[in-house]
């Protein structure tokens, strides 16, 4: 029979996460502060504890995953990666198509990745407290469990329309013992002048990063947790893209192309990298970072630098950006739209290492139903636009008749994002590209330091 999962053994857990900055052609650009001073990392001691900060500037190539981690990890890794036989053969494609199903662990996404990193880091600081922000509550949800595990307790600020729109990730959240506060709140300075200006506001992503934030730097008890966008975020996803490499190993097969979602470029980054060490080495892969169209980060954003936040509360970083006062059109994707993207992955777009593509909502939701209808998985929206992206590929070689392998990661499970289905099957989707001039205004409130 042919072999549909490619499994790896607990013990073949990578020891080590990988730093792609160690292969970058060029050093990354170093934070800001708002007057345009590289920022030091003791700066970001206000917001993070100091074994966090020691994995964002990291520059050596490996840095070992503590056992307590790894330990955790076996609880749902190795992931397990398929060859998506029925997916071939409903595309007719002469390609192999290939993805890593993110979606067993607890949470249902690669969040708890880094998550459980992260908490077990700021243990061994003695942090007891960590405030968080989440939009859909994928990021919410890995971080509660991960807090409860090393007795971290955890507020999240939680985007208002997600609040009311996804009770169920709110109870996930809450059934892990973390506190889930409605953001804009009146529980910070940031949060209660965006309610003033406008009591119905929706929240954002660039809001809730404010109020979490601001809670780390107002009390000396907590510290802020980020789920995507910074290094040694990415950095602990790259056990995605190493455990995908042995069991590339283990059927003598390697890709043509990787694929992944890019939100804030955490997926794609801990996918992708680590065959971007192969990349850099000489070898020929493709790494494509899949975007919405309505939240078009590195396909039309500018790369310059931008707050991470609505409120400026974080240090300045080159990234490309819609700008920090961007308010994405309601996409069910909620985990990409974010108004940035990682700086590590920024720059490497810029330097044209790896690719970037964007697609309209109604084509990934399309991609999606077909997928679920021949491997059976249900994949959050999310990763609706990789899977779009691989189908794309596979249907190019059905044209040119070329055997390509094909290999994307699956983020995570759409269980909870069944509302957007339900409104795909009735016809109620739509695409909504983002308005040029909304660009062109992003421009204008861009940080007033020198910009590339
Ligand atoms: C959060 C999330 C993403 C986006 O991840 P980034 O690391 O921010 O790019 C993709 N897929 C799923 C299922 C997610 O939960």
């Amino acid at each position: 029979m042919d072999q549909v999962k490619i499994l790896l053994d607990e013990a073949e857990i990578p020891t080590h996460w990988y730093n792609v900055v160690a292969d970058m052609p060029n050093p990354p650009a170093p934070p800001l502060d708002p007057e345009g001073k590289p920022i030091s990392p003791a700066a970001l001691s206000a917001i993070f504890s100091d074994p966090i900060i020691e994995h964002e500037v990291a520059r050596t190539r490996w840095v070992p995953i503590p056992e307590p981690v790894r330990e955790i990890y076996r609880l749902w890794r190795p992931t397990p990666m398929f060859r998506a036989r029925r997916l071939e053969a409903a595309i007719g494609t002469p390609a192999r198509i290939y993805y890593k199903y993110e979606g067993v662990s607890a949470a249902g996404s690669h969040k708890p990745n880094t998550a459980v990193a992260q908490a077990y880091l700021n243990h061994t600081a003695s942090v007891h407290r960590l405030a968080t922000e989440t939009g859909a509550g994928q990021w919410g949800s890995a971080l509660a469990m991960a807090g409860r595990m090393f007795g971290i307790d955890v507020r999240v600020f939680m985007v208002r329309v997600s609040y009311d729109q996804k009770p169920y990730r709110r109870s996930m959240m809450e059934t892990w013992g973390a506190e889930v506060v409605p953001s804009p709140s009146t529980e910070t300075r940031s949060g209660r002048k965006t309610l003033d200006l406008d009591p119905d506001s929706p929240g954002s992503l660039g809001i809730a990063i404010s109020e979490a934030v601001e809670e780390a730097v107002s009390r000396n008890d907590t510290k802020y947790a980020l789920g995507s966008v910074l290094n040694h975020v990415l950095l602990h996803q790259t056990v995605i893209g190493l455990e995908a490499k042995k069991q590339f190993a283990k059927i003598n097969d390697y890709p043509d192309v990787v694929i992944a979602c890019c939100g804030g470029g955490s997926n794609f980054g801990g996918s992708a990298f680590p065959f971007l060490a192969d990349k850099a080495g000489g070898r020929e892969v493709r790494l494509v970072a899949v975007e919405p169209e309505s939240c078009p980060t590195l396909t039309r954003g500018h790369y310059a630098y931008d707050t991470g936040d609505a409120s400026g509360f974080t240090p300045l970083m080159l990234m490309y950006t819609l700008g920090h006062n961007f308010v994405p059109p309601s996409i069910h994707a909620g985990g990409l739209r974010y108004h940035g993207d990682s700086p590590l992955v920024s720059q490497l777009y810029h330097e044209r290492i790896i690719e970037a593509v964007a697609r309209p909502q109604l084509a990934t939701f399309e991609a999606g139903m077909t997928f679920a209808r021949c491997e059976g998985i249900i994949p959050a929206p999310e990763s609706n636009h990789a899977i779009r992206t691989a189908i794309d590929e596979a249907l190019e070689c059905k044209r040119t008749g070329e055997p390509k392998a094909i290999y994307f990661t699956l983020s995570g499970h759409g269980h909870f994002d069944l509302t957007a289905y339900d409104r795909y099957l009735q016809g109620q989707l739509d695409d909504s590209p983002y308005p040029e001039r909304a660009i062109a205004a992003a421009l204008e409130e861009l940080p007033k330091v020198p910009q590339p």
